[in-house]
């Protein structure tokens, strides 16, 4: 007779074709992106680029979609391995052999692998620092600033993240059954913290923000600013030209506590009209409430995450299914993550698409608020396209999975329309 298989290992099967599926999903992708990316220039795209840089975009678009596929791989490889060869049950026992309290030793297995995770992709983002945005023309870091930024990431992930591990492992150890209602509420406390705090705190550890200069340029941006009640003293200029050549711009935080930064690249590449066009668009983001629909969005999110925790997290099949006999609150979590994967790519599907429909209501403000932004966001996106070797055919199954913003030329198709 076949015997049943147990629950554990069925548990193990879901979680080793799930990490499968997804990995062969997303290779699939890259490769209908990769492949459709191909087609001649149209008269549209002939305005962003001549023969010669599209061909270097395409060059662009090859050498990164090299690099993801070698690197997810890879990922894959080791996130595989250290499931079926039972590696983190292993580094599970390893710690309960030298440190007796239960949430210090789920506050060590979760540095650990922060730690490691952090090591193992130093040599991708160097690679991809120092060989292809550097082929490209983009890099402008040193090895020095890039080591520091991985030291200085590291630091805040786990200054932030265990201290915040350490309450929910705590909340869960003595609530049990009220766990996921009071972990949420301290989940809400925290990124309500971050929406506000997070980019007032955390940038200025990378880049130096200082208020735009008197000149031509703050002039307009004030005569904007005022027509539109924005405050002038929110607005700042980034030293983005010390890591890379690419322009953008950014609008972040709450209610009395907002920035929205200009990269000095930006400054430099747009004519002074492009600029407050975009500045418009960034306004549209705070004046549109967007802030506050993905900060519902994610909390959302987390209280149907936190939800399912809660049901699940008890069965110590979890963690059994990673290999270790010892039921634990961090080997059930990954176990639980692990599984959850579908639903997490399905949950990222919603974010990207509602991010999308963002970027068009900001357009949108832009041309509202700003005499000539029609035409000036036009220019302007093409100049952004180009000085990023943006790809002007992505396959639409990618901007699905990828995308955060509208395909360069269906946006510009857009901003014609609106
Ligand atoms: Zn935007």
């Amino acid at each position: 007779m076949v015997e049943a298989m147990s629950t554990s290992n069925l548990i193990l099967l879901g979680i080793v074709s799930f990490v499968l599926v997804d990995f062969l999903a997303g290779a699939a992708i890259n490769y209908l992106n990769e492949k459709g990316k191909d087609q001649p220039l149209s008269a549209e795209a002939s305005g962003i680029y001549n023969a010669q840089e599209y061909a270097k975009s395409m060059e662009y678009g090859s050498a990164q979609y090299r690099f993801d596929s070698i690197t997810s791989l890879i990922t894959t490889a080791a996130m595989l391995a250290a499931i079926i060869f039972g590696w983190l049950a292993w580094l599970d026992s390893w710690l309960r052999e030298r440190i007796e309290n239960e949430l210090l030793i789920t506050v060590a297995f979760i540095a650990i692998l922060i730690t490691v995770a952090t090591i193992g992709n130093i040599p991708a983002g160097y690679y991809s620092t120092f060989v292809i945005e550097e082929k490209f023309g983009f890099n402008k870091s040193t090895k020095g600033l890039f080591f520091a930024d991985t030291v200085k990431q590291l630091a805040i992930s786990l200054a932030v993240g265990l201290p915040l591990l350490y309450a929910v492992a705590w909340i869960y150890q003595e609530l049990q059954d009220q766990f996921w209602i009071v972990a949420w509420l301290l989940f809400v406390a925290f990124s309500l913290f971050m929406f506000i705090f997070g980019t007032r705190i955390f940038l200025p550890m990378f880049n130096k923000l200082k208020p735009l200069p008197d000149g031509e340029l703050r002039t307009a941006v004030e005569n904007y600013c005022h027509t539109q009640g924005f405050p002038l003293s929110k607005l700042y200029e980034m030293d983005a030209s010390k890591r890379s050549t690419k322009l953008n711009a950014f609008f972040s935080g709450m209610g009395k506590v907002k920035i929205i930064g200009l990269y000095d690249t930006l400054i430099e590449k747009l004519t002074i009209e492009e600029t407050v066009a975009v500045l418009a668009h960034e306004v549209g983001h705070y004046k549109r409430k967007h802030v506050y629909s993905m900060f519902a969005w994610s909390n959302l999110q987390t209280l149907a995450i936190l939800a399912l925790m809660g049901w699940l997290l008890g069965n110590p099949n979890l963690s059994k299914a990673l290999g270790s006999d010892v039921q634990s609150f961090h080997l059930s979590m990954i176990a639980f993550f692990l599984l959850f994967t579908p639903l997490s790519t399905l949950l990222g599907l919603v974010s990207n698409s509602f991010s999308r429909y963002n970027e068009y209501q900001a357009d949108q403000y832009s041309i509202d608020t700003y005499p000539g932004a029609r035409d000036h966001m036009y220019s302007a996106l093409k100049k952004l396209a180009r000085e990023s070797l943006k790809n002007l055919n992505p396959h639409p199954l990618y901007v699905k999975v990828h995308y955060t913003h509208p395909p360069i030329l269906e946006r510009l198709a857009n901003l014609k329309k609106v």
